[in-house]
């Protein structure tokens, strides 16, 4: 099913700076595909888009996992 934030998300709009193909894979993976395994989109649904890094791709999901963590002991 798709995002539901492909609409604004920078990374759908190719806001960020990724190789095309590599960019492909990810929107097909992630944003068409699985967005519950997409590291922007966890970080965006359990904090809120503003806990969301200009810099956080969608496979880095240890990254996402570190930000929920910092989040929740504060
Ligand atoms: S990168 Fe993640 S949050 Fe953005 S549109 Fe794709 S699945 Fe959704």
């Amino acid at each position: 099913m798709k995002c539901e934030n492909l609409d604004k998300c920078p990374f759908y709009n190719d806001k960020m700076n990724i190789n095309s193909g590599l960019g492909l894979m990810y929107k097909r993976k992630y944003c068409e595909g699985d967005k519950t395994k997409c590291a922007r989109y966890i970080v965006s649904s359990k904090l809120g888009k503003e806990f969301v890094p200009s810099n956080l791709y969608p496979n880095m999901n240890k990254k996402a996992e570190e930000i929920l963590k910092d989040n929740k002991s504060k």
